[in-house]
């Protein structure tokens, strides 16, 4: 598909599920390791030494937030390689220590396509099975249906946090203390434990991360979902748990992620999670507030609905089903008024894929295709939800009128 793209000259970023921008103060913490303090961190002089310090002192910051040890901190280039090694460093190890049976892993089928594709490959190459459990309307799994499916042989329950694409809220804390229980009894019957993943890539900014919150051994988090940025993150493992590494090499990051730390972007992610940790709850409230506006307003329009109940959901996310209409069109007539939004729908080689997460939810792929995400962030004001407000239902009519009679 051809996009051509007008700019306003007022420009509304409402896709801060897809990323962020990078805070001012967050480039000026990265900048002297561009020029100045440039050495590697491996090296013992005072260049790389410099580097080393500052490296740790970003771990540091992360532990911190998270309420973790900087031992149990690893920096990767993003929440798809820190999900990729948690999933597929987790099956290895398990393969060393139990090699008559085939890993299992316990996910769901919403997650994001890092998860899904990593758990994939892993049953493709036949080193695991996987169980995608299924979810009720609003995009919630069952606790029941994880206590139900787990076997002597599974070696991961994998549940994201936040969904990027609708919100939804998972009960981490619930699912962390089940898995507790279930390794109490397993220890007594001579079983491997059963490991806890969750991608809280979206969460990180508004909700509780606290790993003894959660219960959760292994969190992967991406530092442009919170003004870092693109191009690192972070896994979370717990102490103990053995993890073989996927990238082979040097010995950094505790021999678990070889290549050469990424110094100027840690200390990014470093200075951004300490500005979350100051403000969580500042920007949270304001978002929502803004939220709330625009579902209550949207929902005006006739034949549009809402995925999911807002009112459980994370409070950055608003999505929309309008019937009769492509996603995509709605994106990129709302570009053309500067207005940036997005689809759970990829125009991927012409063809358009439905979400895998709005069919899981139950919904049929004709109403998925008419998906609209607004994801909001902390620089949103009203004004800027009062011109989306003013300009969808002229969009969505041009576009319903112009849709072929079926
Ligand atoms: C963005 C995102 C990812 C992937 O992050 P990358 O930085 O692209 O690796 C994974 N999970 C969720 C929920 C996300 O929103």
């Amino acid at each position: 598909m051809k996009k051509s793209y007008s700019i306003r000259s007022k420009l509304i970023y409402l896709d801060h599920a897809a990323t962020t921008s990078v805070l001012p103060e967050v480039l000026k913490a990265m900048n002297p390791y561009f020029i100045k303090h440039f050495g590697n961190p491996s090296e013992p002089h005072q260049w790389g030494q410099q580097a080393r310090l500052a490296v740790d002192q970003a771990r540091g910051k992360v532990a911190a937030f998270l309420g973790a040890k900087t031992s149990e901190i690893l920096f990767t280039s993003g929440a798809t390689e820190a999900i990729n090694l948690a999933h597929k460093g987790l099956v290895e190890a398990r393969h060393k220590r139990q090699q008559d049976r085939i890993p299992h892993i316990i996910t769901s089928s919403i997650e994001h396509k890092a998860v899904i594709e990593t758990c994939k490959h892993l049953e493709r190459l036949k080193l695991a099975e996987v169980t995608y459990l299924s979810v009720d309307k609003d995009g919630l799994v069952k606790i029941k249906n994880i206590e139900k499916t787990i076997r002597p042989e599974t070696v991961l329950v994998s549940v994201m946090y936040v969904n990027n694409e609708v919100g939804t809220i998972q009960p981490i804390k619930e699912i962390g203390k089940l898995i507790k229980e279930i390794n109490v009894s397993r220890l007594k019957s001579h079983l491997l434990p059963i490991y806890f993943h969750t991608d809280a890539t979206q969460a990180i900014q508004y909700l509780d991360c606290r790993i003894s919150e959660l219960g959760v051994d292994l969190l992967s988090l991406s530092g442009h979902k919170f003004y870092a940025p693109k191009g690192v993150g972070v896994l979370y493992f717990k102490k103990g748990l053995s993890l073989i590494r996927q990238q082979d090499g040097g010995e950094q990051e505790y021999r678990l992620r070889a290549g050469t730390e990424n110094v100027p972007y840690i200390v990014g992610l470093g200075k951004a999670i300490e500005l979350v940790q100051q403000n969580k709850n500042l920007s949270a409230k304001n978002i929502e507030k803004l939220r709330d506006k625009l579902i209550e307003k949207v929902l005006k329009i006739p034949r549009v609905k809402l995925v999911g109940d807002f009112k459980k959901n994370a409070p950055h996310i608003a999505t929309f089903l309008v019937e009769g209409v492509e996603g995509e069109a709605m994106i990129l007539l709302l570009s053309e008024e500067g207005i940036a939004s997005s689809s759970g729908s990829a125009c991927t080689s012409g063809l358009l894929e439905p979400s895998h997460v709005l069919l899981a939810m139950g919904y049929k792929s004709e109403e998925a295709h008419g998906s609209l995400r607004f994801s909001l962030g902390k620089d949103n004001t009203e004004e800027e939800i009062d011109y989306v407000l003013k300009v969808l239902p002229g969009i969505i009519q041009r576009l319903r009128r112009m849709a072929p009679k079926l």
